[in-house]
């Protein structure tokens, strides 16, 4: 089982840690690391550890990831990072990925492996593969890389960094690079359209899985069953009252098929649609 550590650096109300116009760099990493985390659980062999706070509420001191992650026996460690020059925008630019000063020549080769897709994955110039005394690649035991993807305070890079699917697409090639260098298969094949009941099985674990830290974080974030709100009372307790809807979940989205059920019970008259005048 190869296990791999990873952050996205800071905390949401880290200080200095956002652009100009205030967008929070944690923020961008999160998103980065997310894919990252999602795109590595489509693999066999592998299992992975977020040692920043996922919430971005809490700042993880970086003794405490760098303790965590040697604890934890982690066999590769990433941080996802992105760059800031100064506290105003400029027309500086370009992706980079640090190693140590006096690297392991594991971490050498990892970020020879990454670096290159993370680069074309936002788009940017490419600065190339940095040494630095950085806590995080200095007491990490294990090959360690730390990907600082654009800078912030750039007028160039920040319209990559707005774009959601560009932080996914660098989390996703990171990960797909990570794989490739490691030599983990896929838990499915890419281009089967069946799935044997094995492969089925696992892919419902994983699903129940991201379902249940999905459930972890919206009650962390305080996202959990609540009363509909008092700007929709009103509709909400006609929609379930007739029937159209159940009685939960008000601050949920309709799947697709919610949706087809719901207009099934309206066409096929089953409900009293009528809205009484007040
Ligand atoms: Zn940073």
């Amino acid at each position: 089982m190869i296990k791999v550590g990873y952050d996205a650096g800071h905390g949401f109300h880290t200080a200095g840690k956002r652009t100009p116009d205030g967008e929070r760099e944690w923020s961008f990493n999160d998103k980065v690391a997310r894919a990252f985390a999602n795109e590595l659980a489509l693999y066999k062999g592998v299992m992975t550890r977020r040692f920043d706070d996922p919430t971005g509420q809490r700042d993880v001191p970086l003794r405490e990831r760098t303790n965590g992650a040697n604890n934890w026996a982690a066999n590769f460690y990433i941080s996802f990072h992105h760059n800031a020059l100064g506290s105003r925008w400029g027309n500086h630019t370009g992706v980079e990925t640090f190693i140590h000063t006096n690297p392991q020549p594991r971490s050498i080769e990892l970020a020879n492996a990454i670096h290159p897709a993370v680069v074309t994955s936002y788009g940017l110039r490419d600065r190339g593969i940095k040494r630095g005394n950085l806590h995080i690649v200095r007491e990490t035991t294990m090959p360690a890389i730390l990907i600082e993807g654009g800078f912030m305070d750039s007028l160039i890079d920040i319209t990559k960094l707005r774009k959601d699917a560009v932080l996914a697409s660098a989390g996703r090639a990171v990960a797909q690079k990570l794989a490739k260098f490691v030599g983990l298969s896929r838990v499915f094949p890419e281009n089967r359209e069946e799935l044997s009941m094995a492969q089925y099985e696992e892919l419902r674990r994983l699903i129940d899985a991201q379902a249940r830290r999905i459930q972890e974080l919206e009650r962390l974030i305080g996202l959990e069953e609540r009363e509909p709100l008092a700007t929709h009372a009103k509709e909400w307790e006609w929609a379930t009252r007739i029937g159209l809807l159940t009685d939960i979940y008000p601050n949920r989205p309709l799947t697709r098929e919610q949706y087809a059920e719901v207009e099934y019970r309206k066409a096929s008259g089953e409900i009293q649609l009528k809205v009484e005048p007040e």
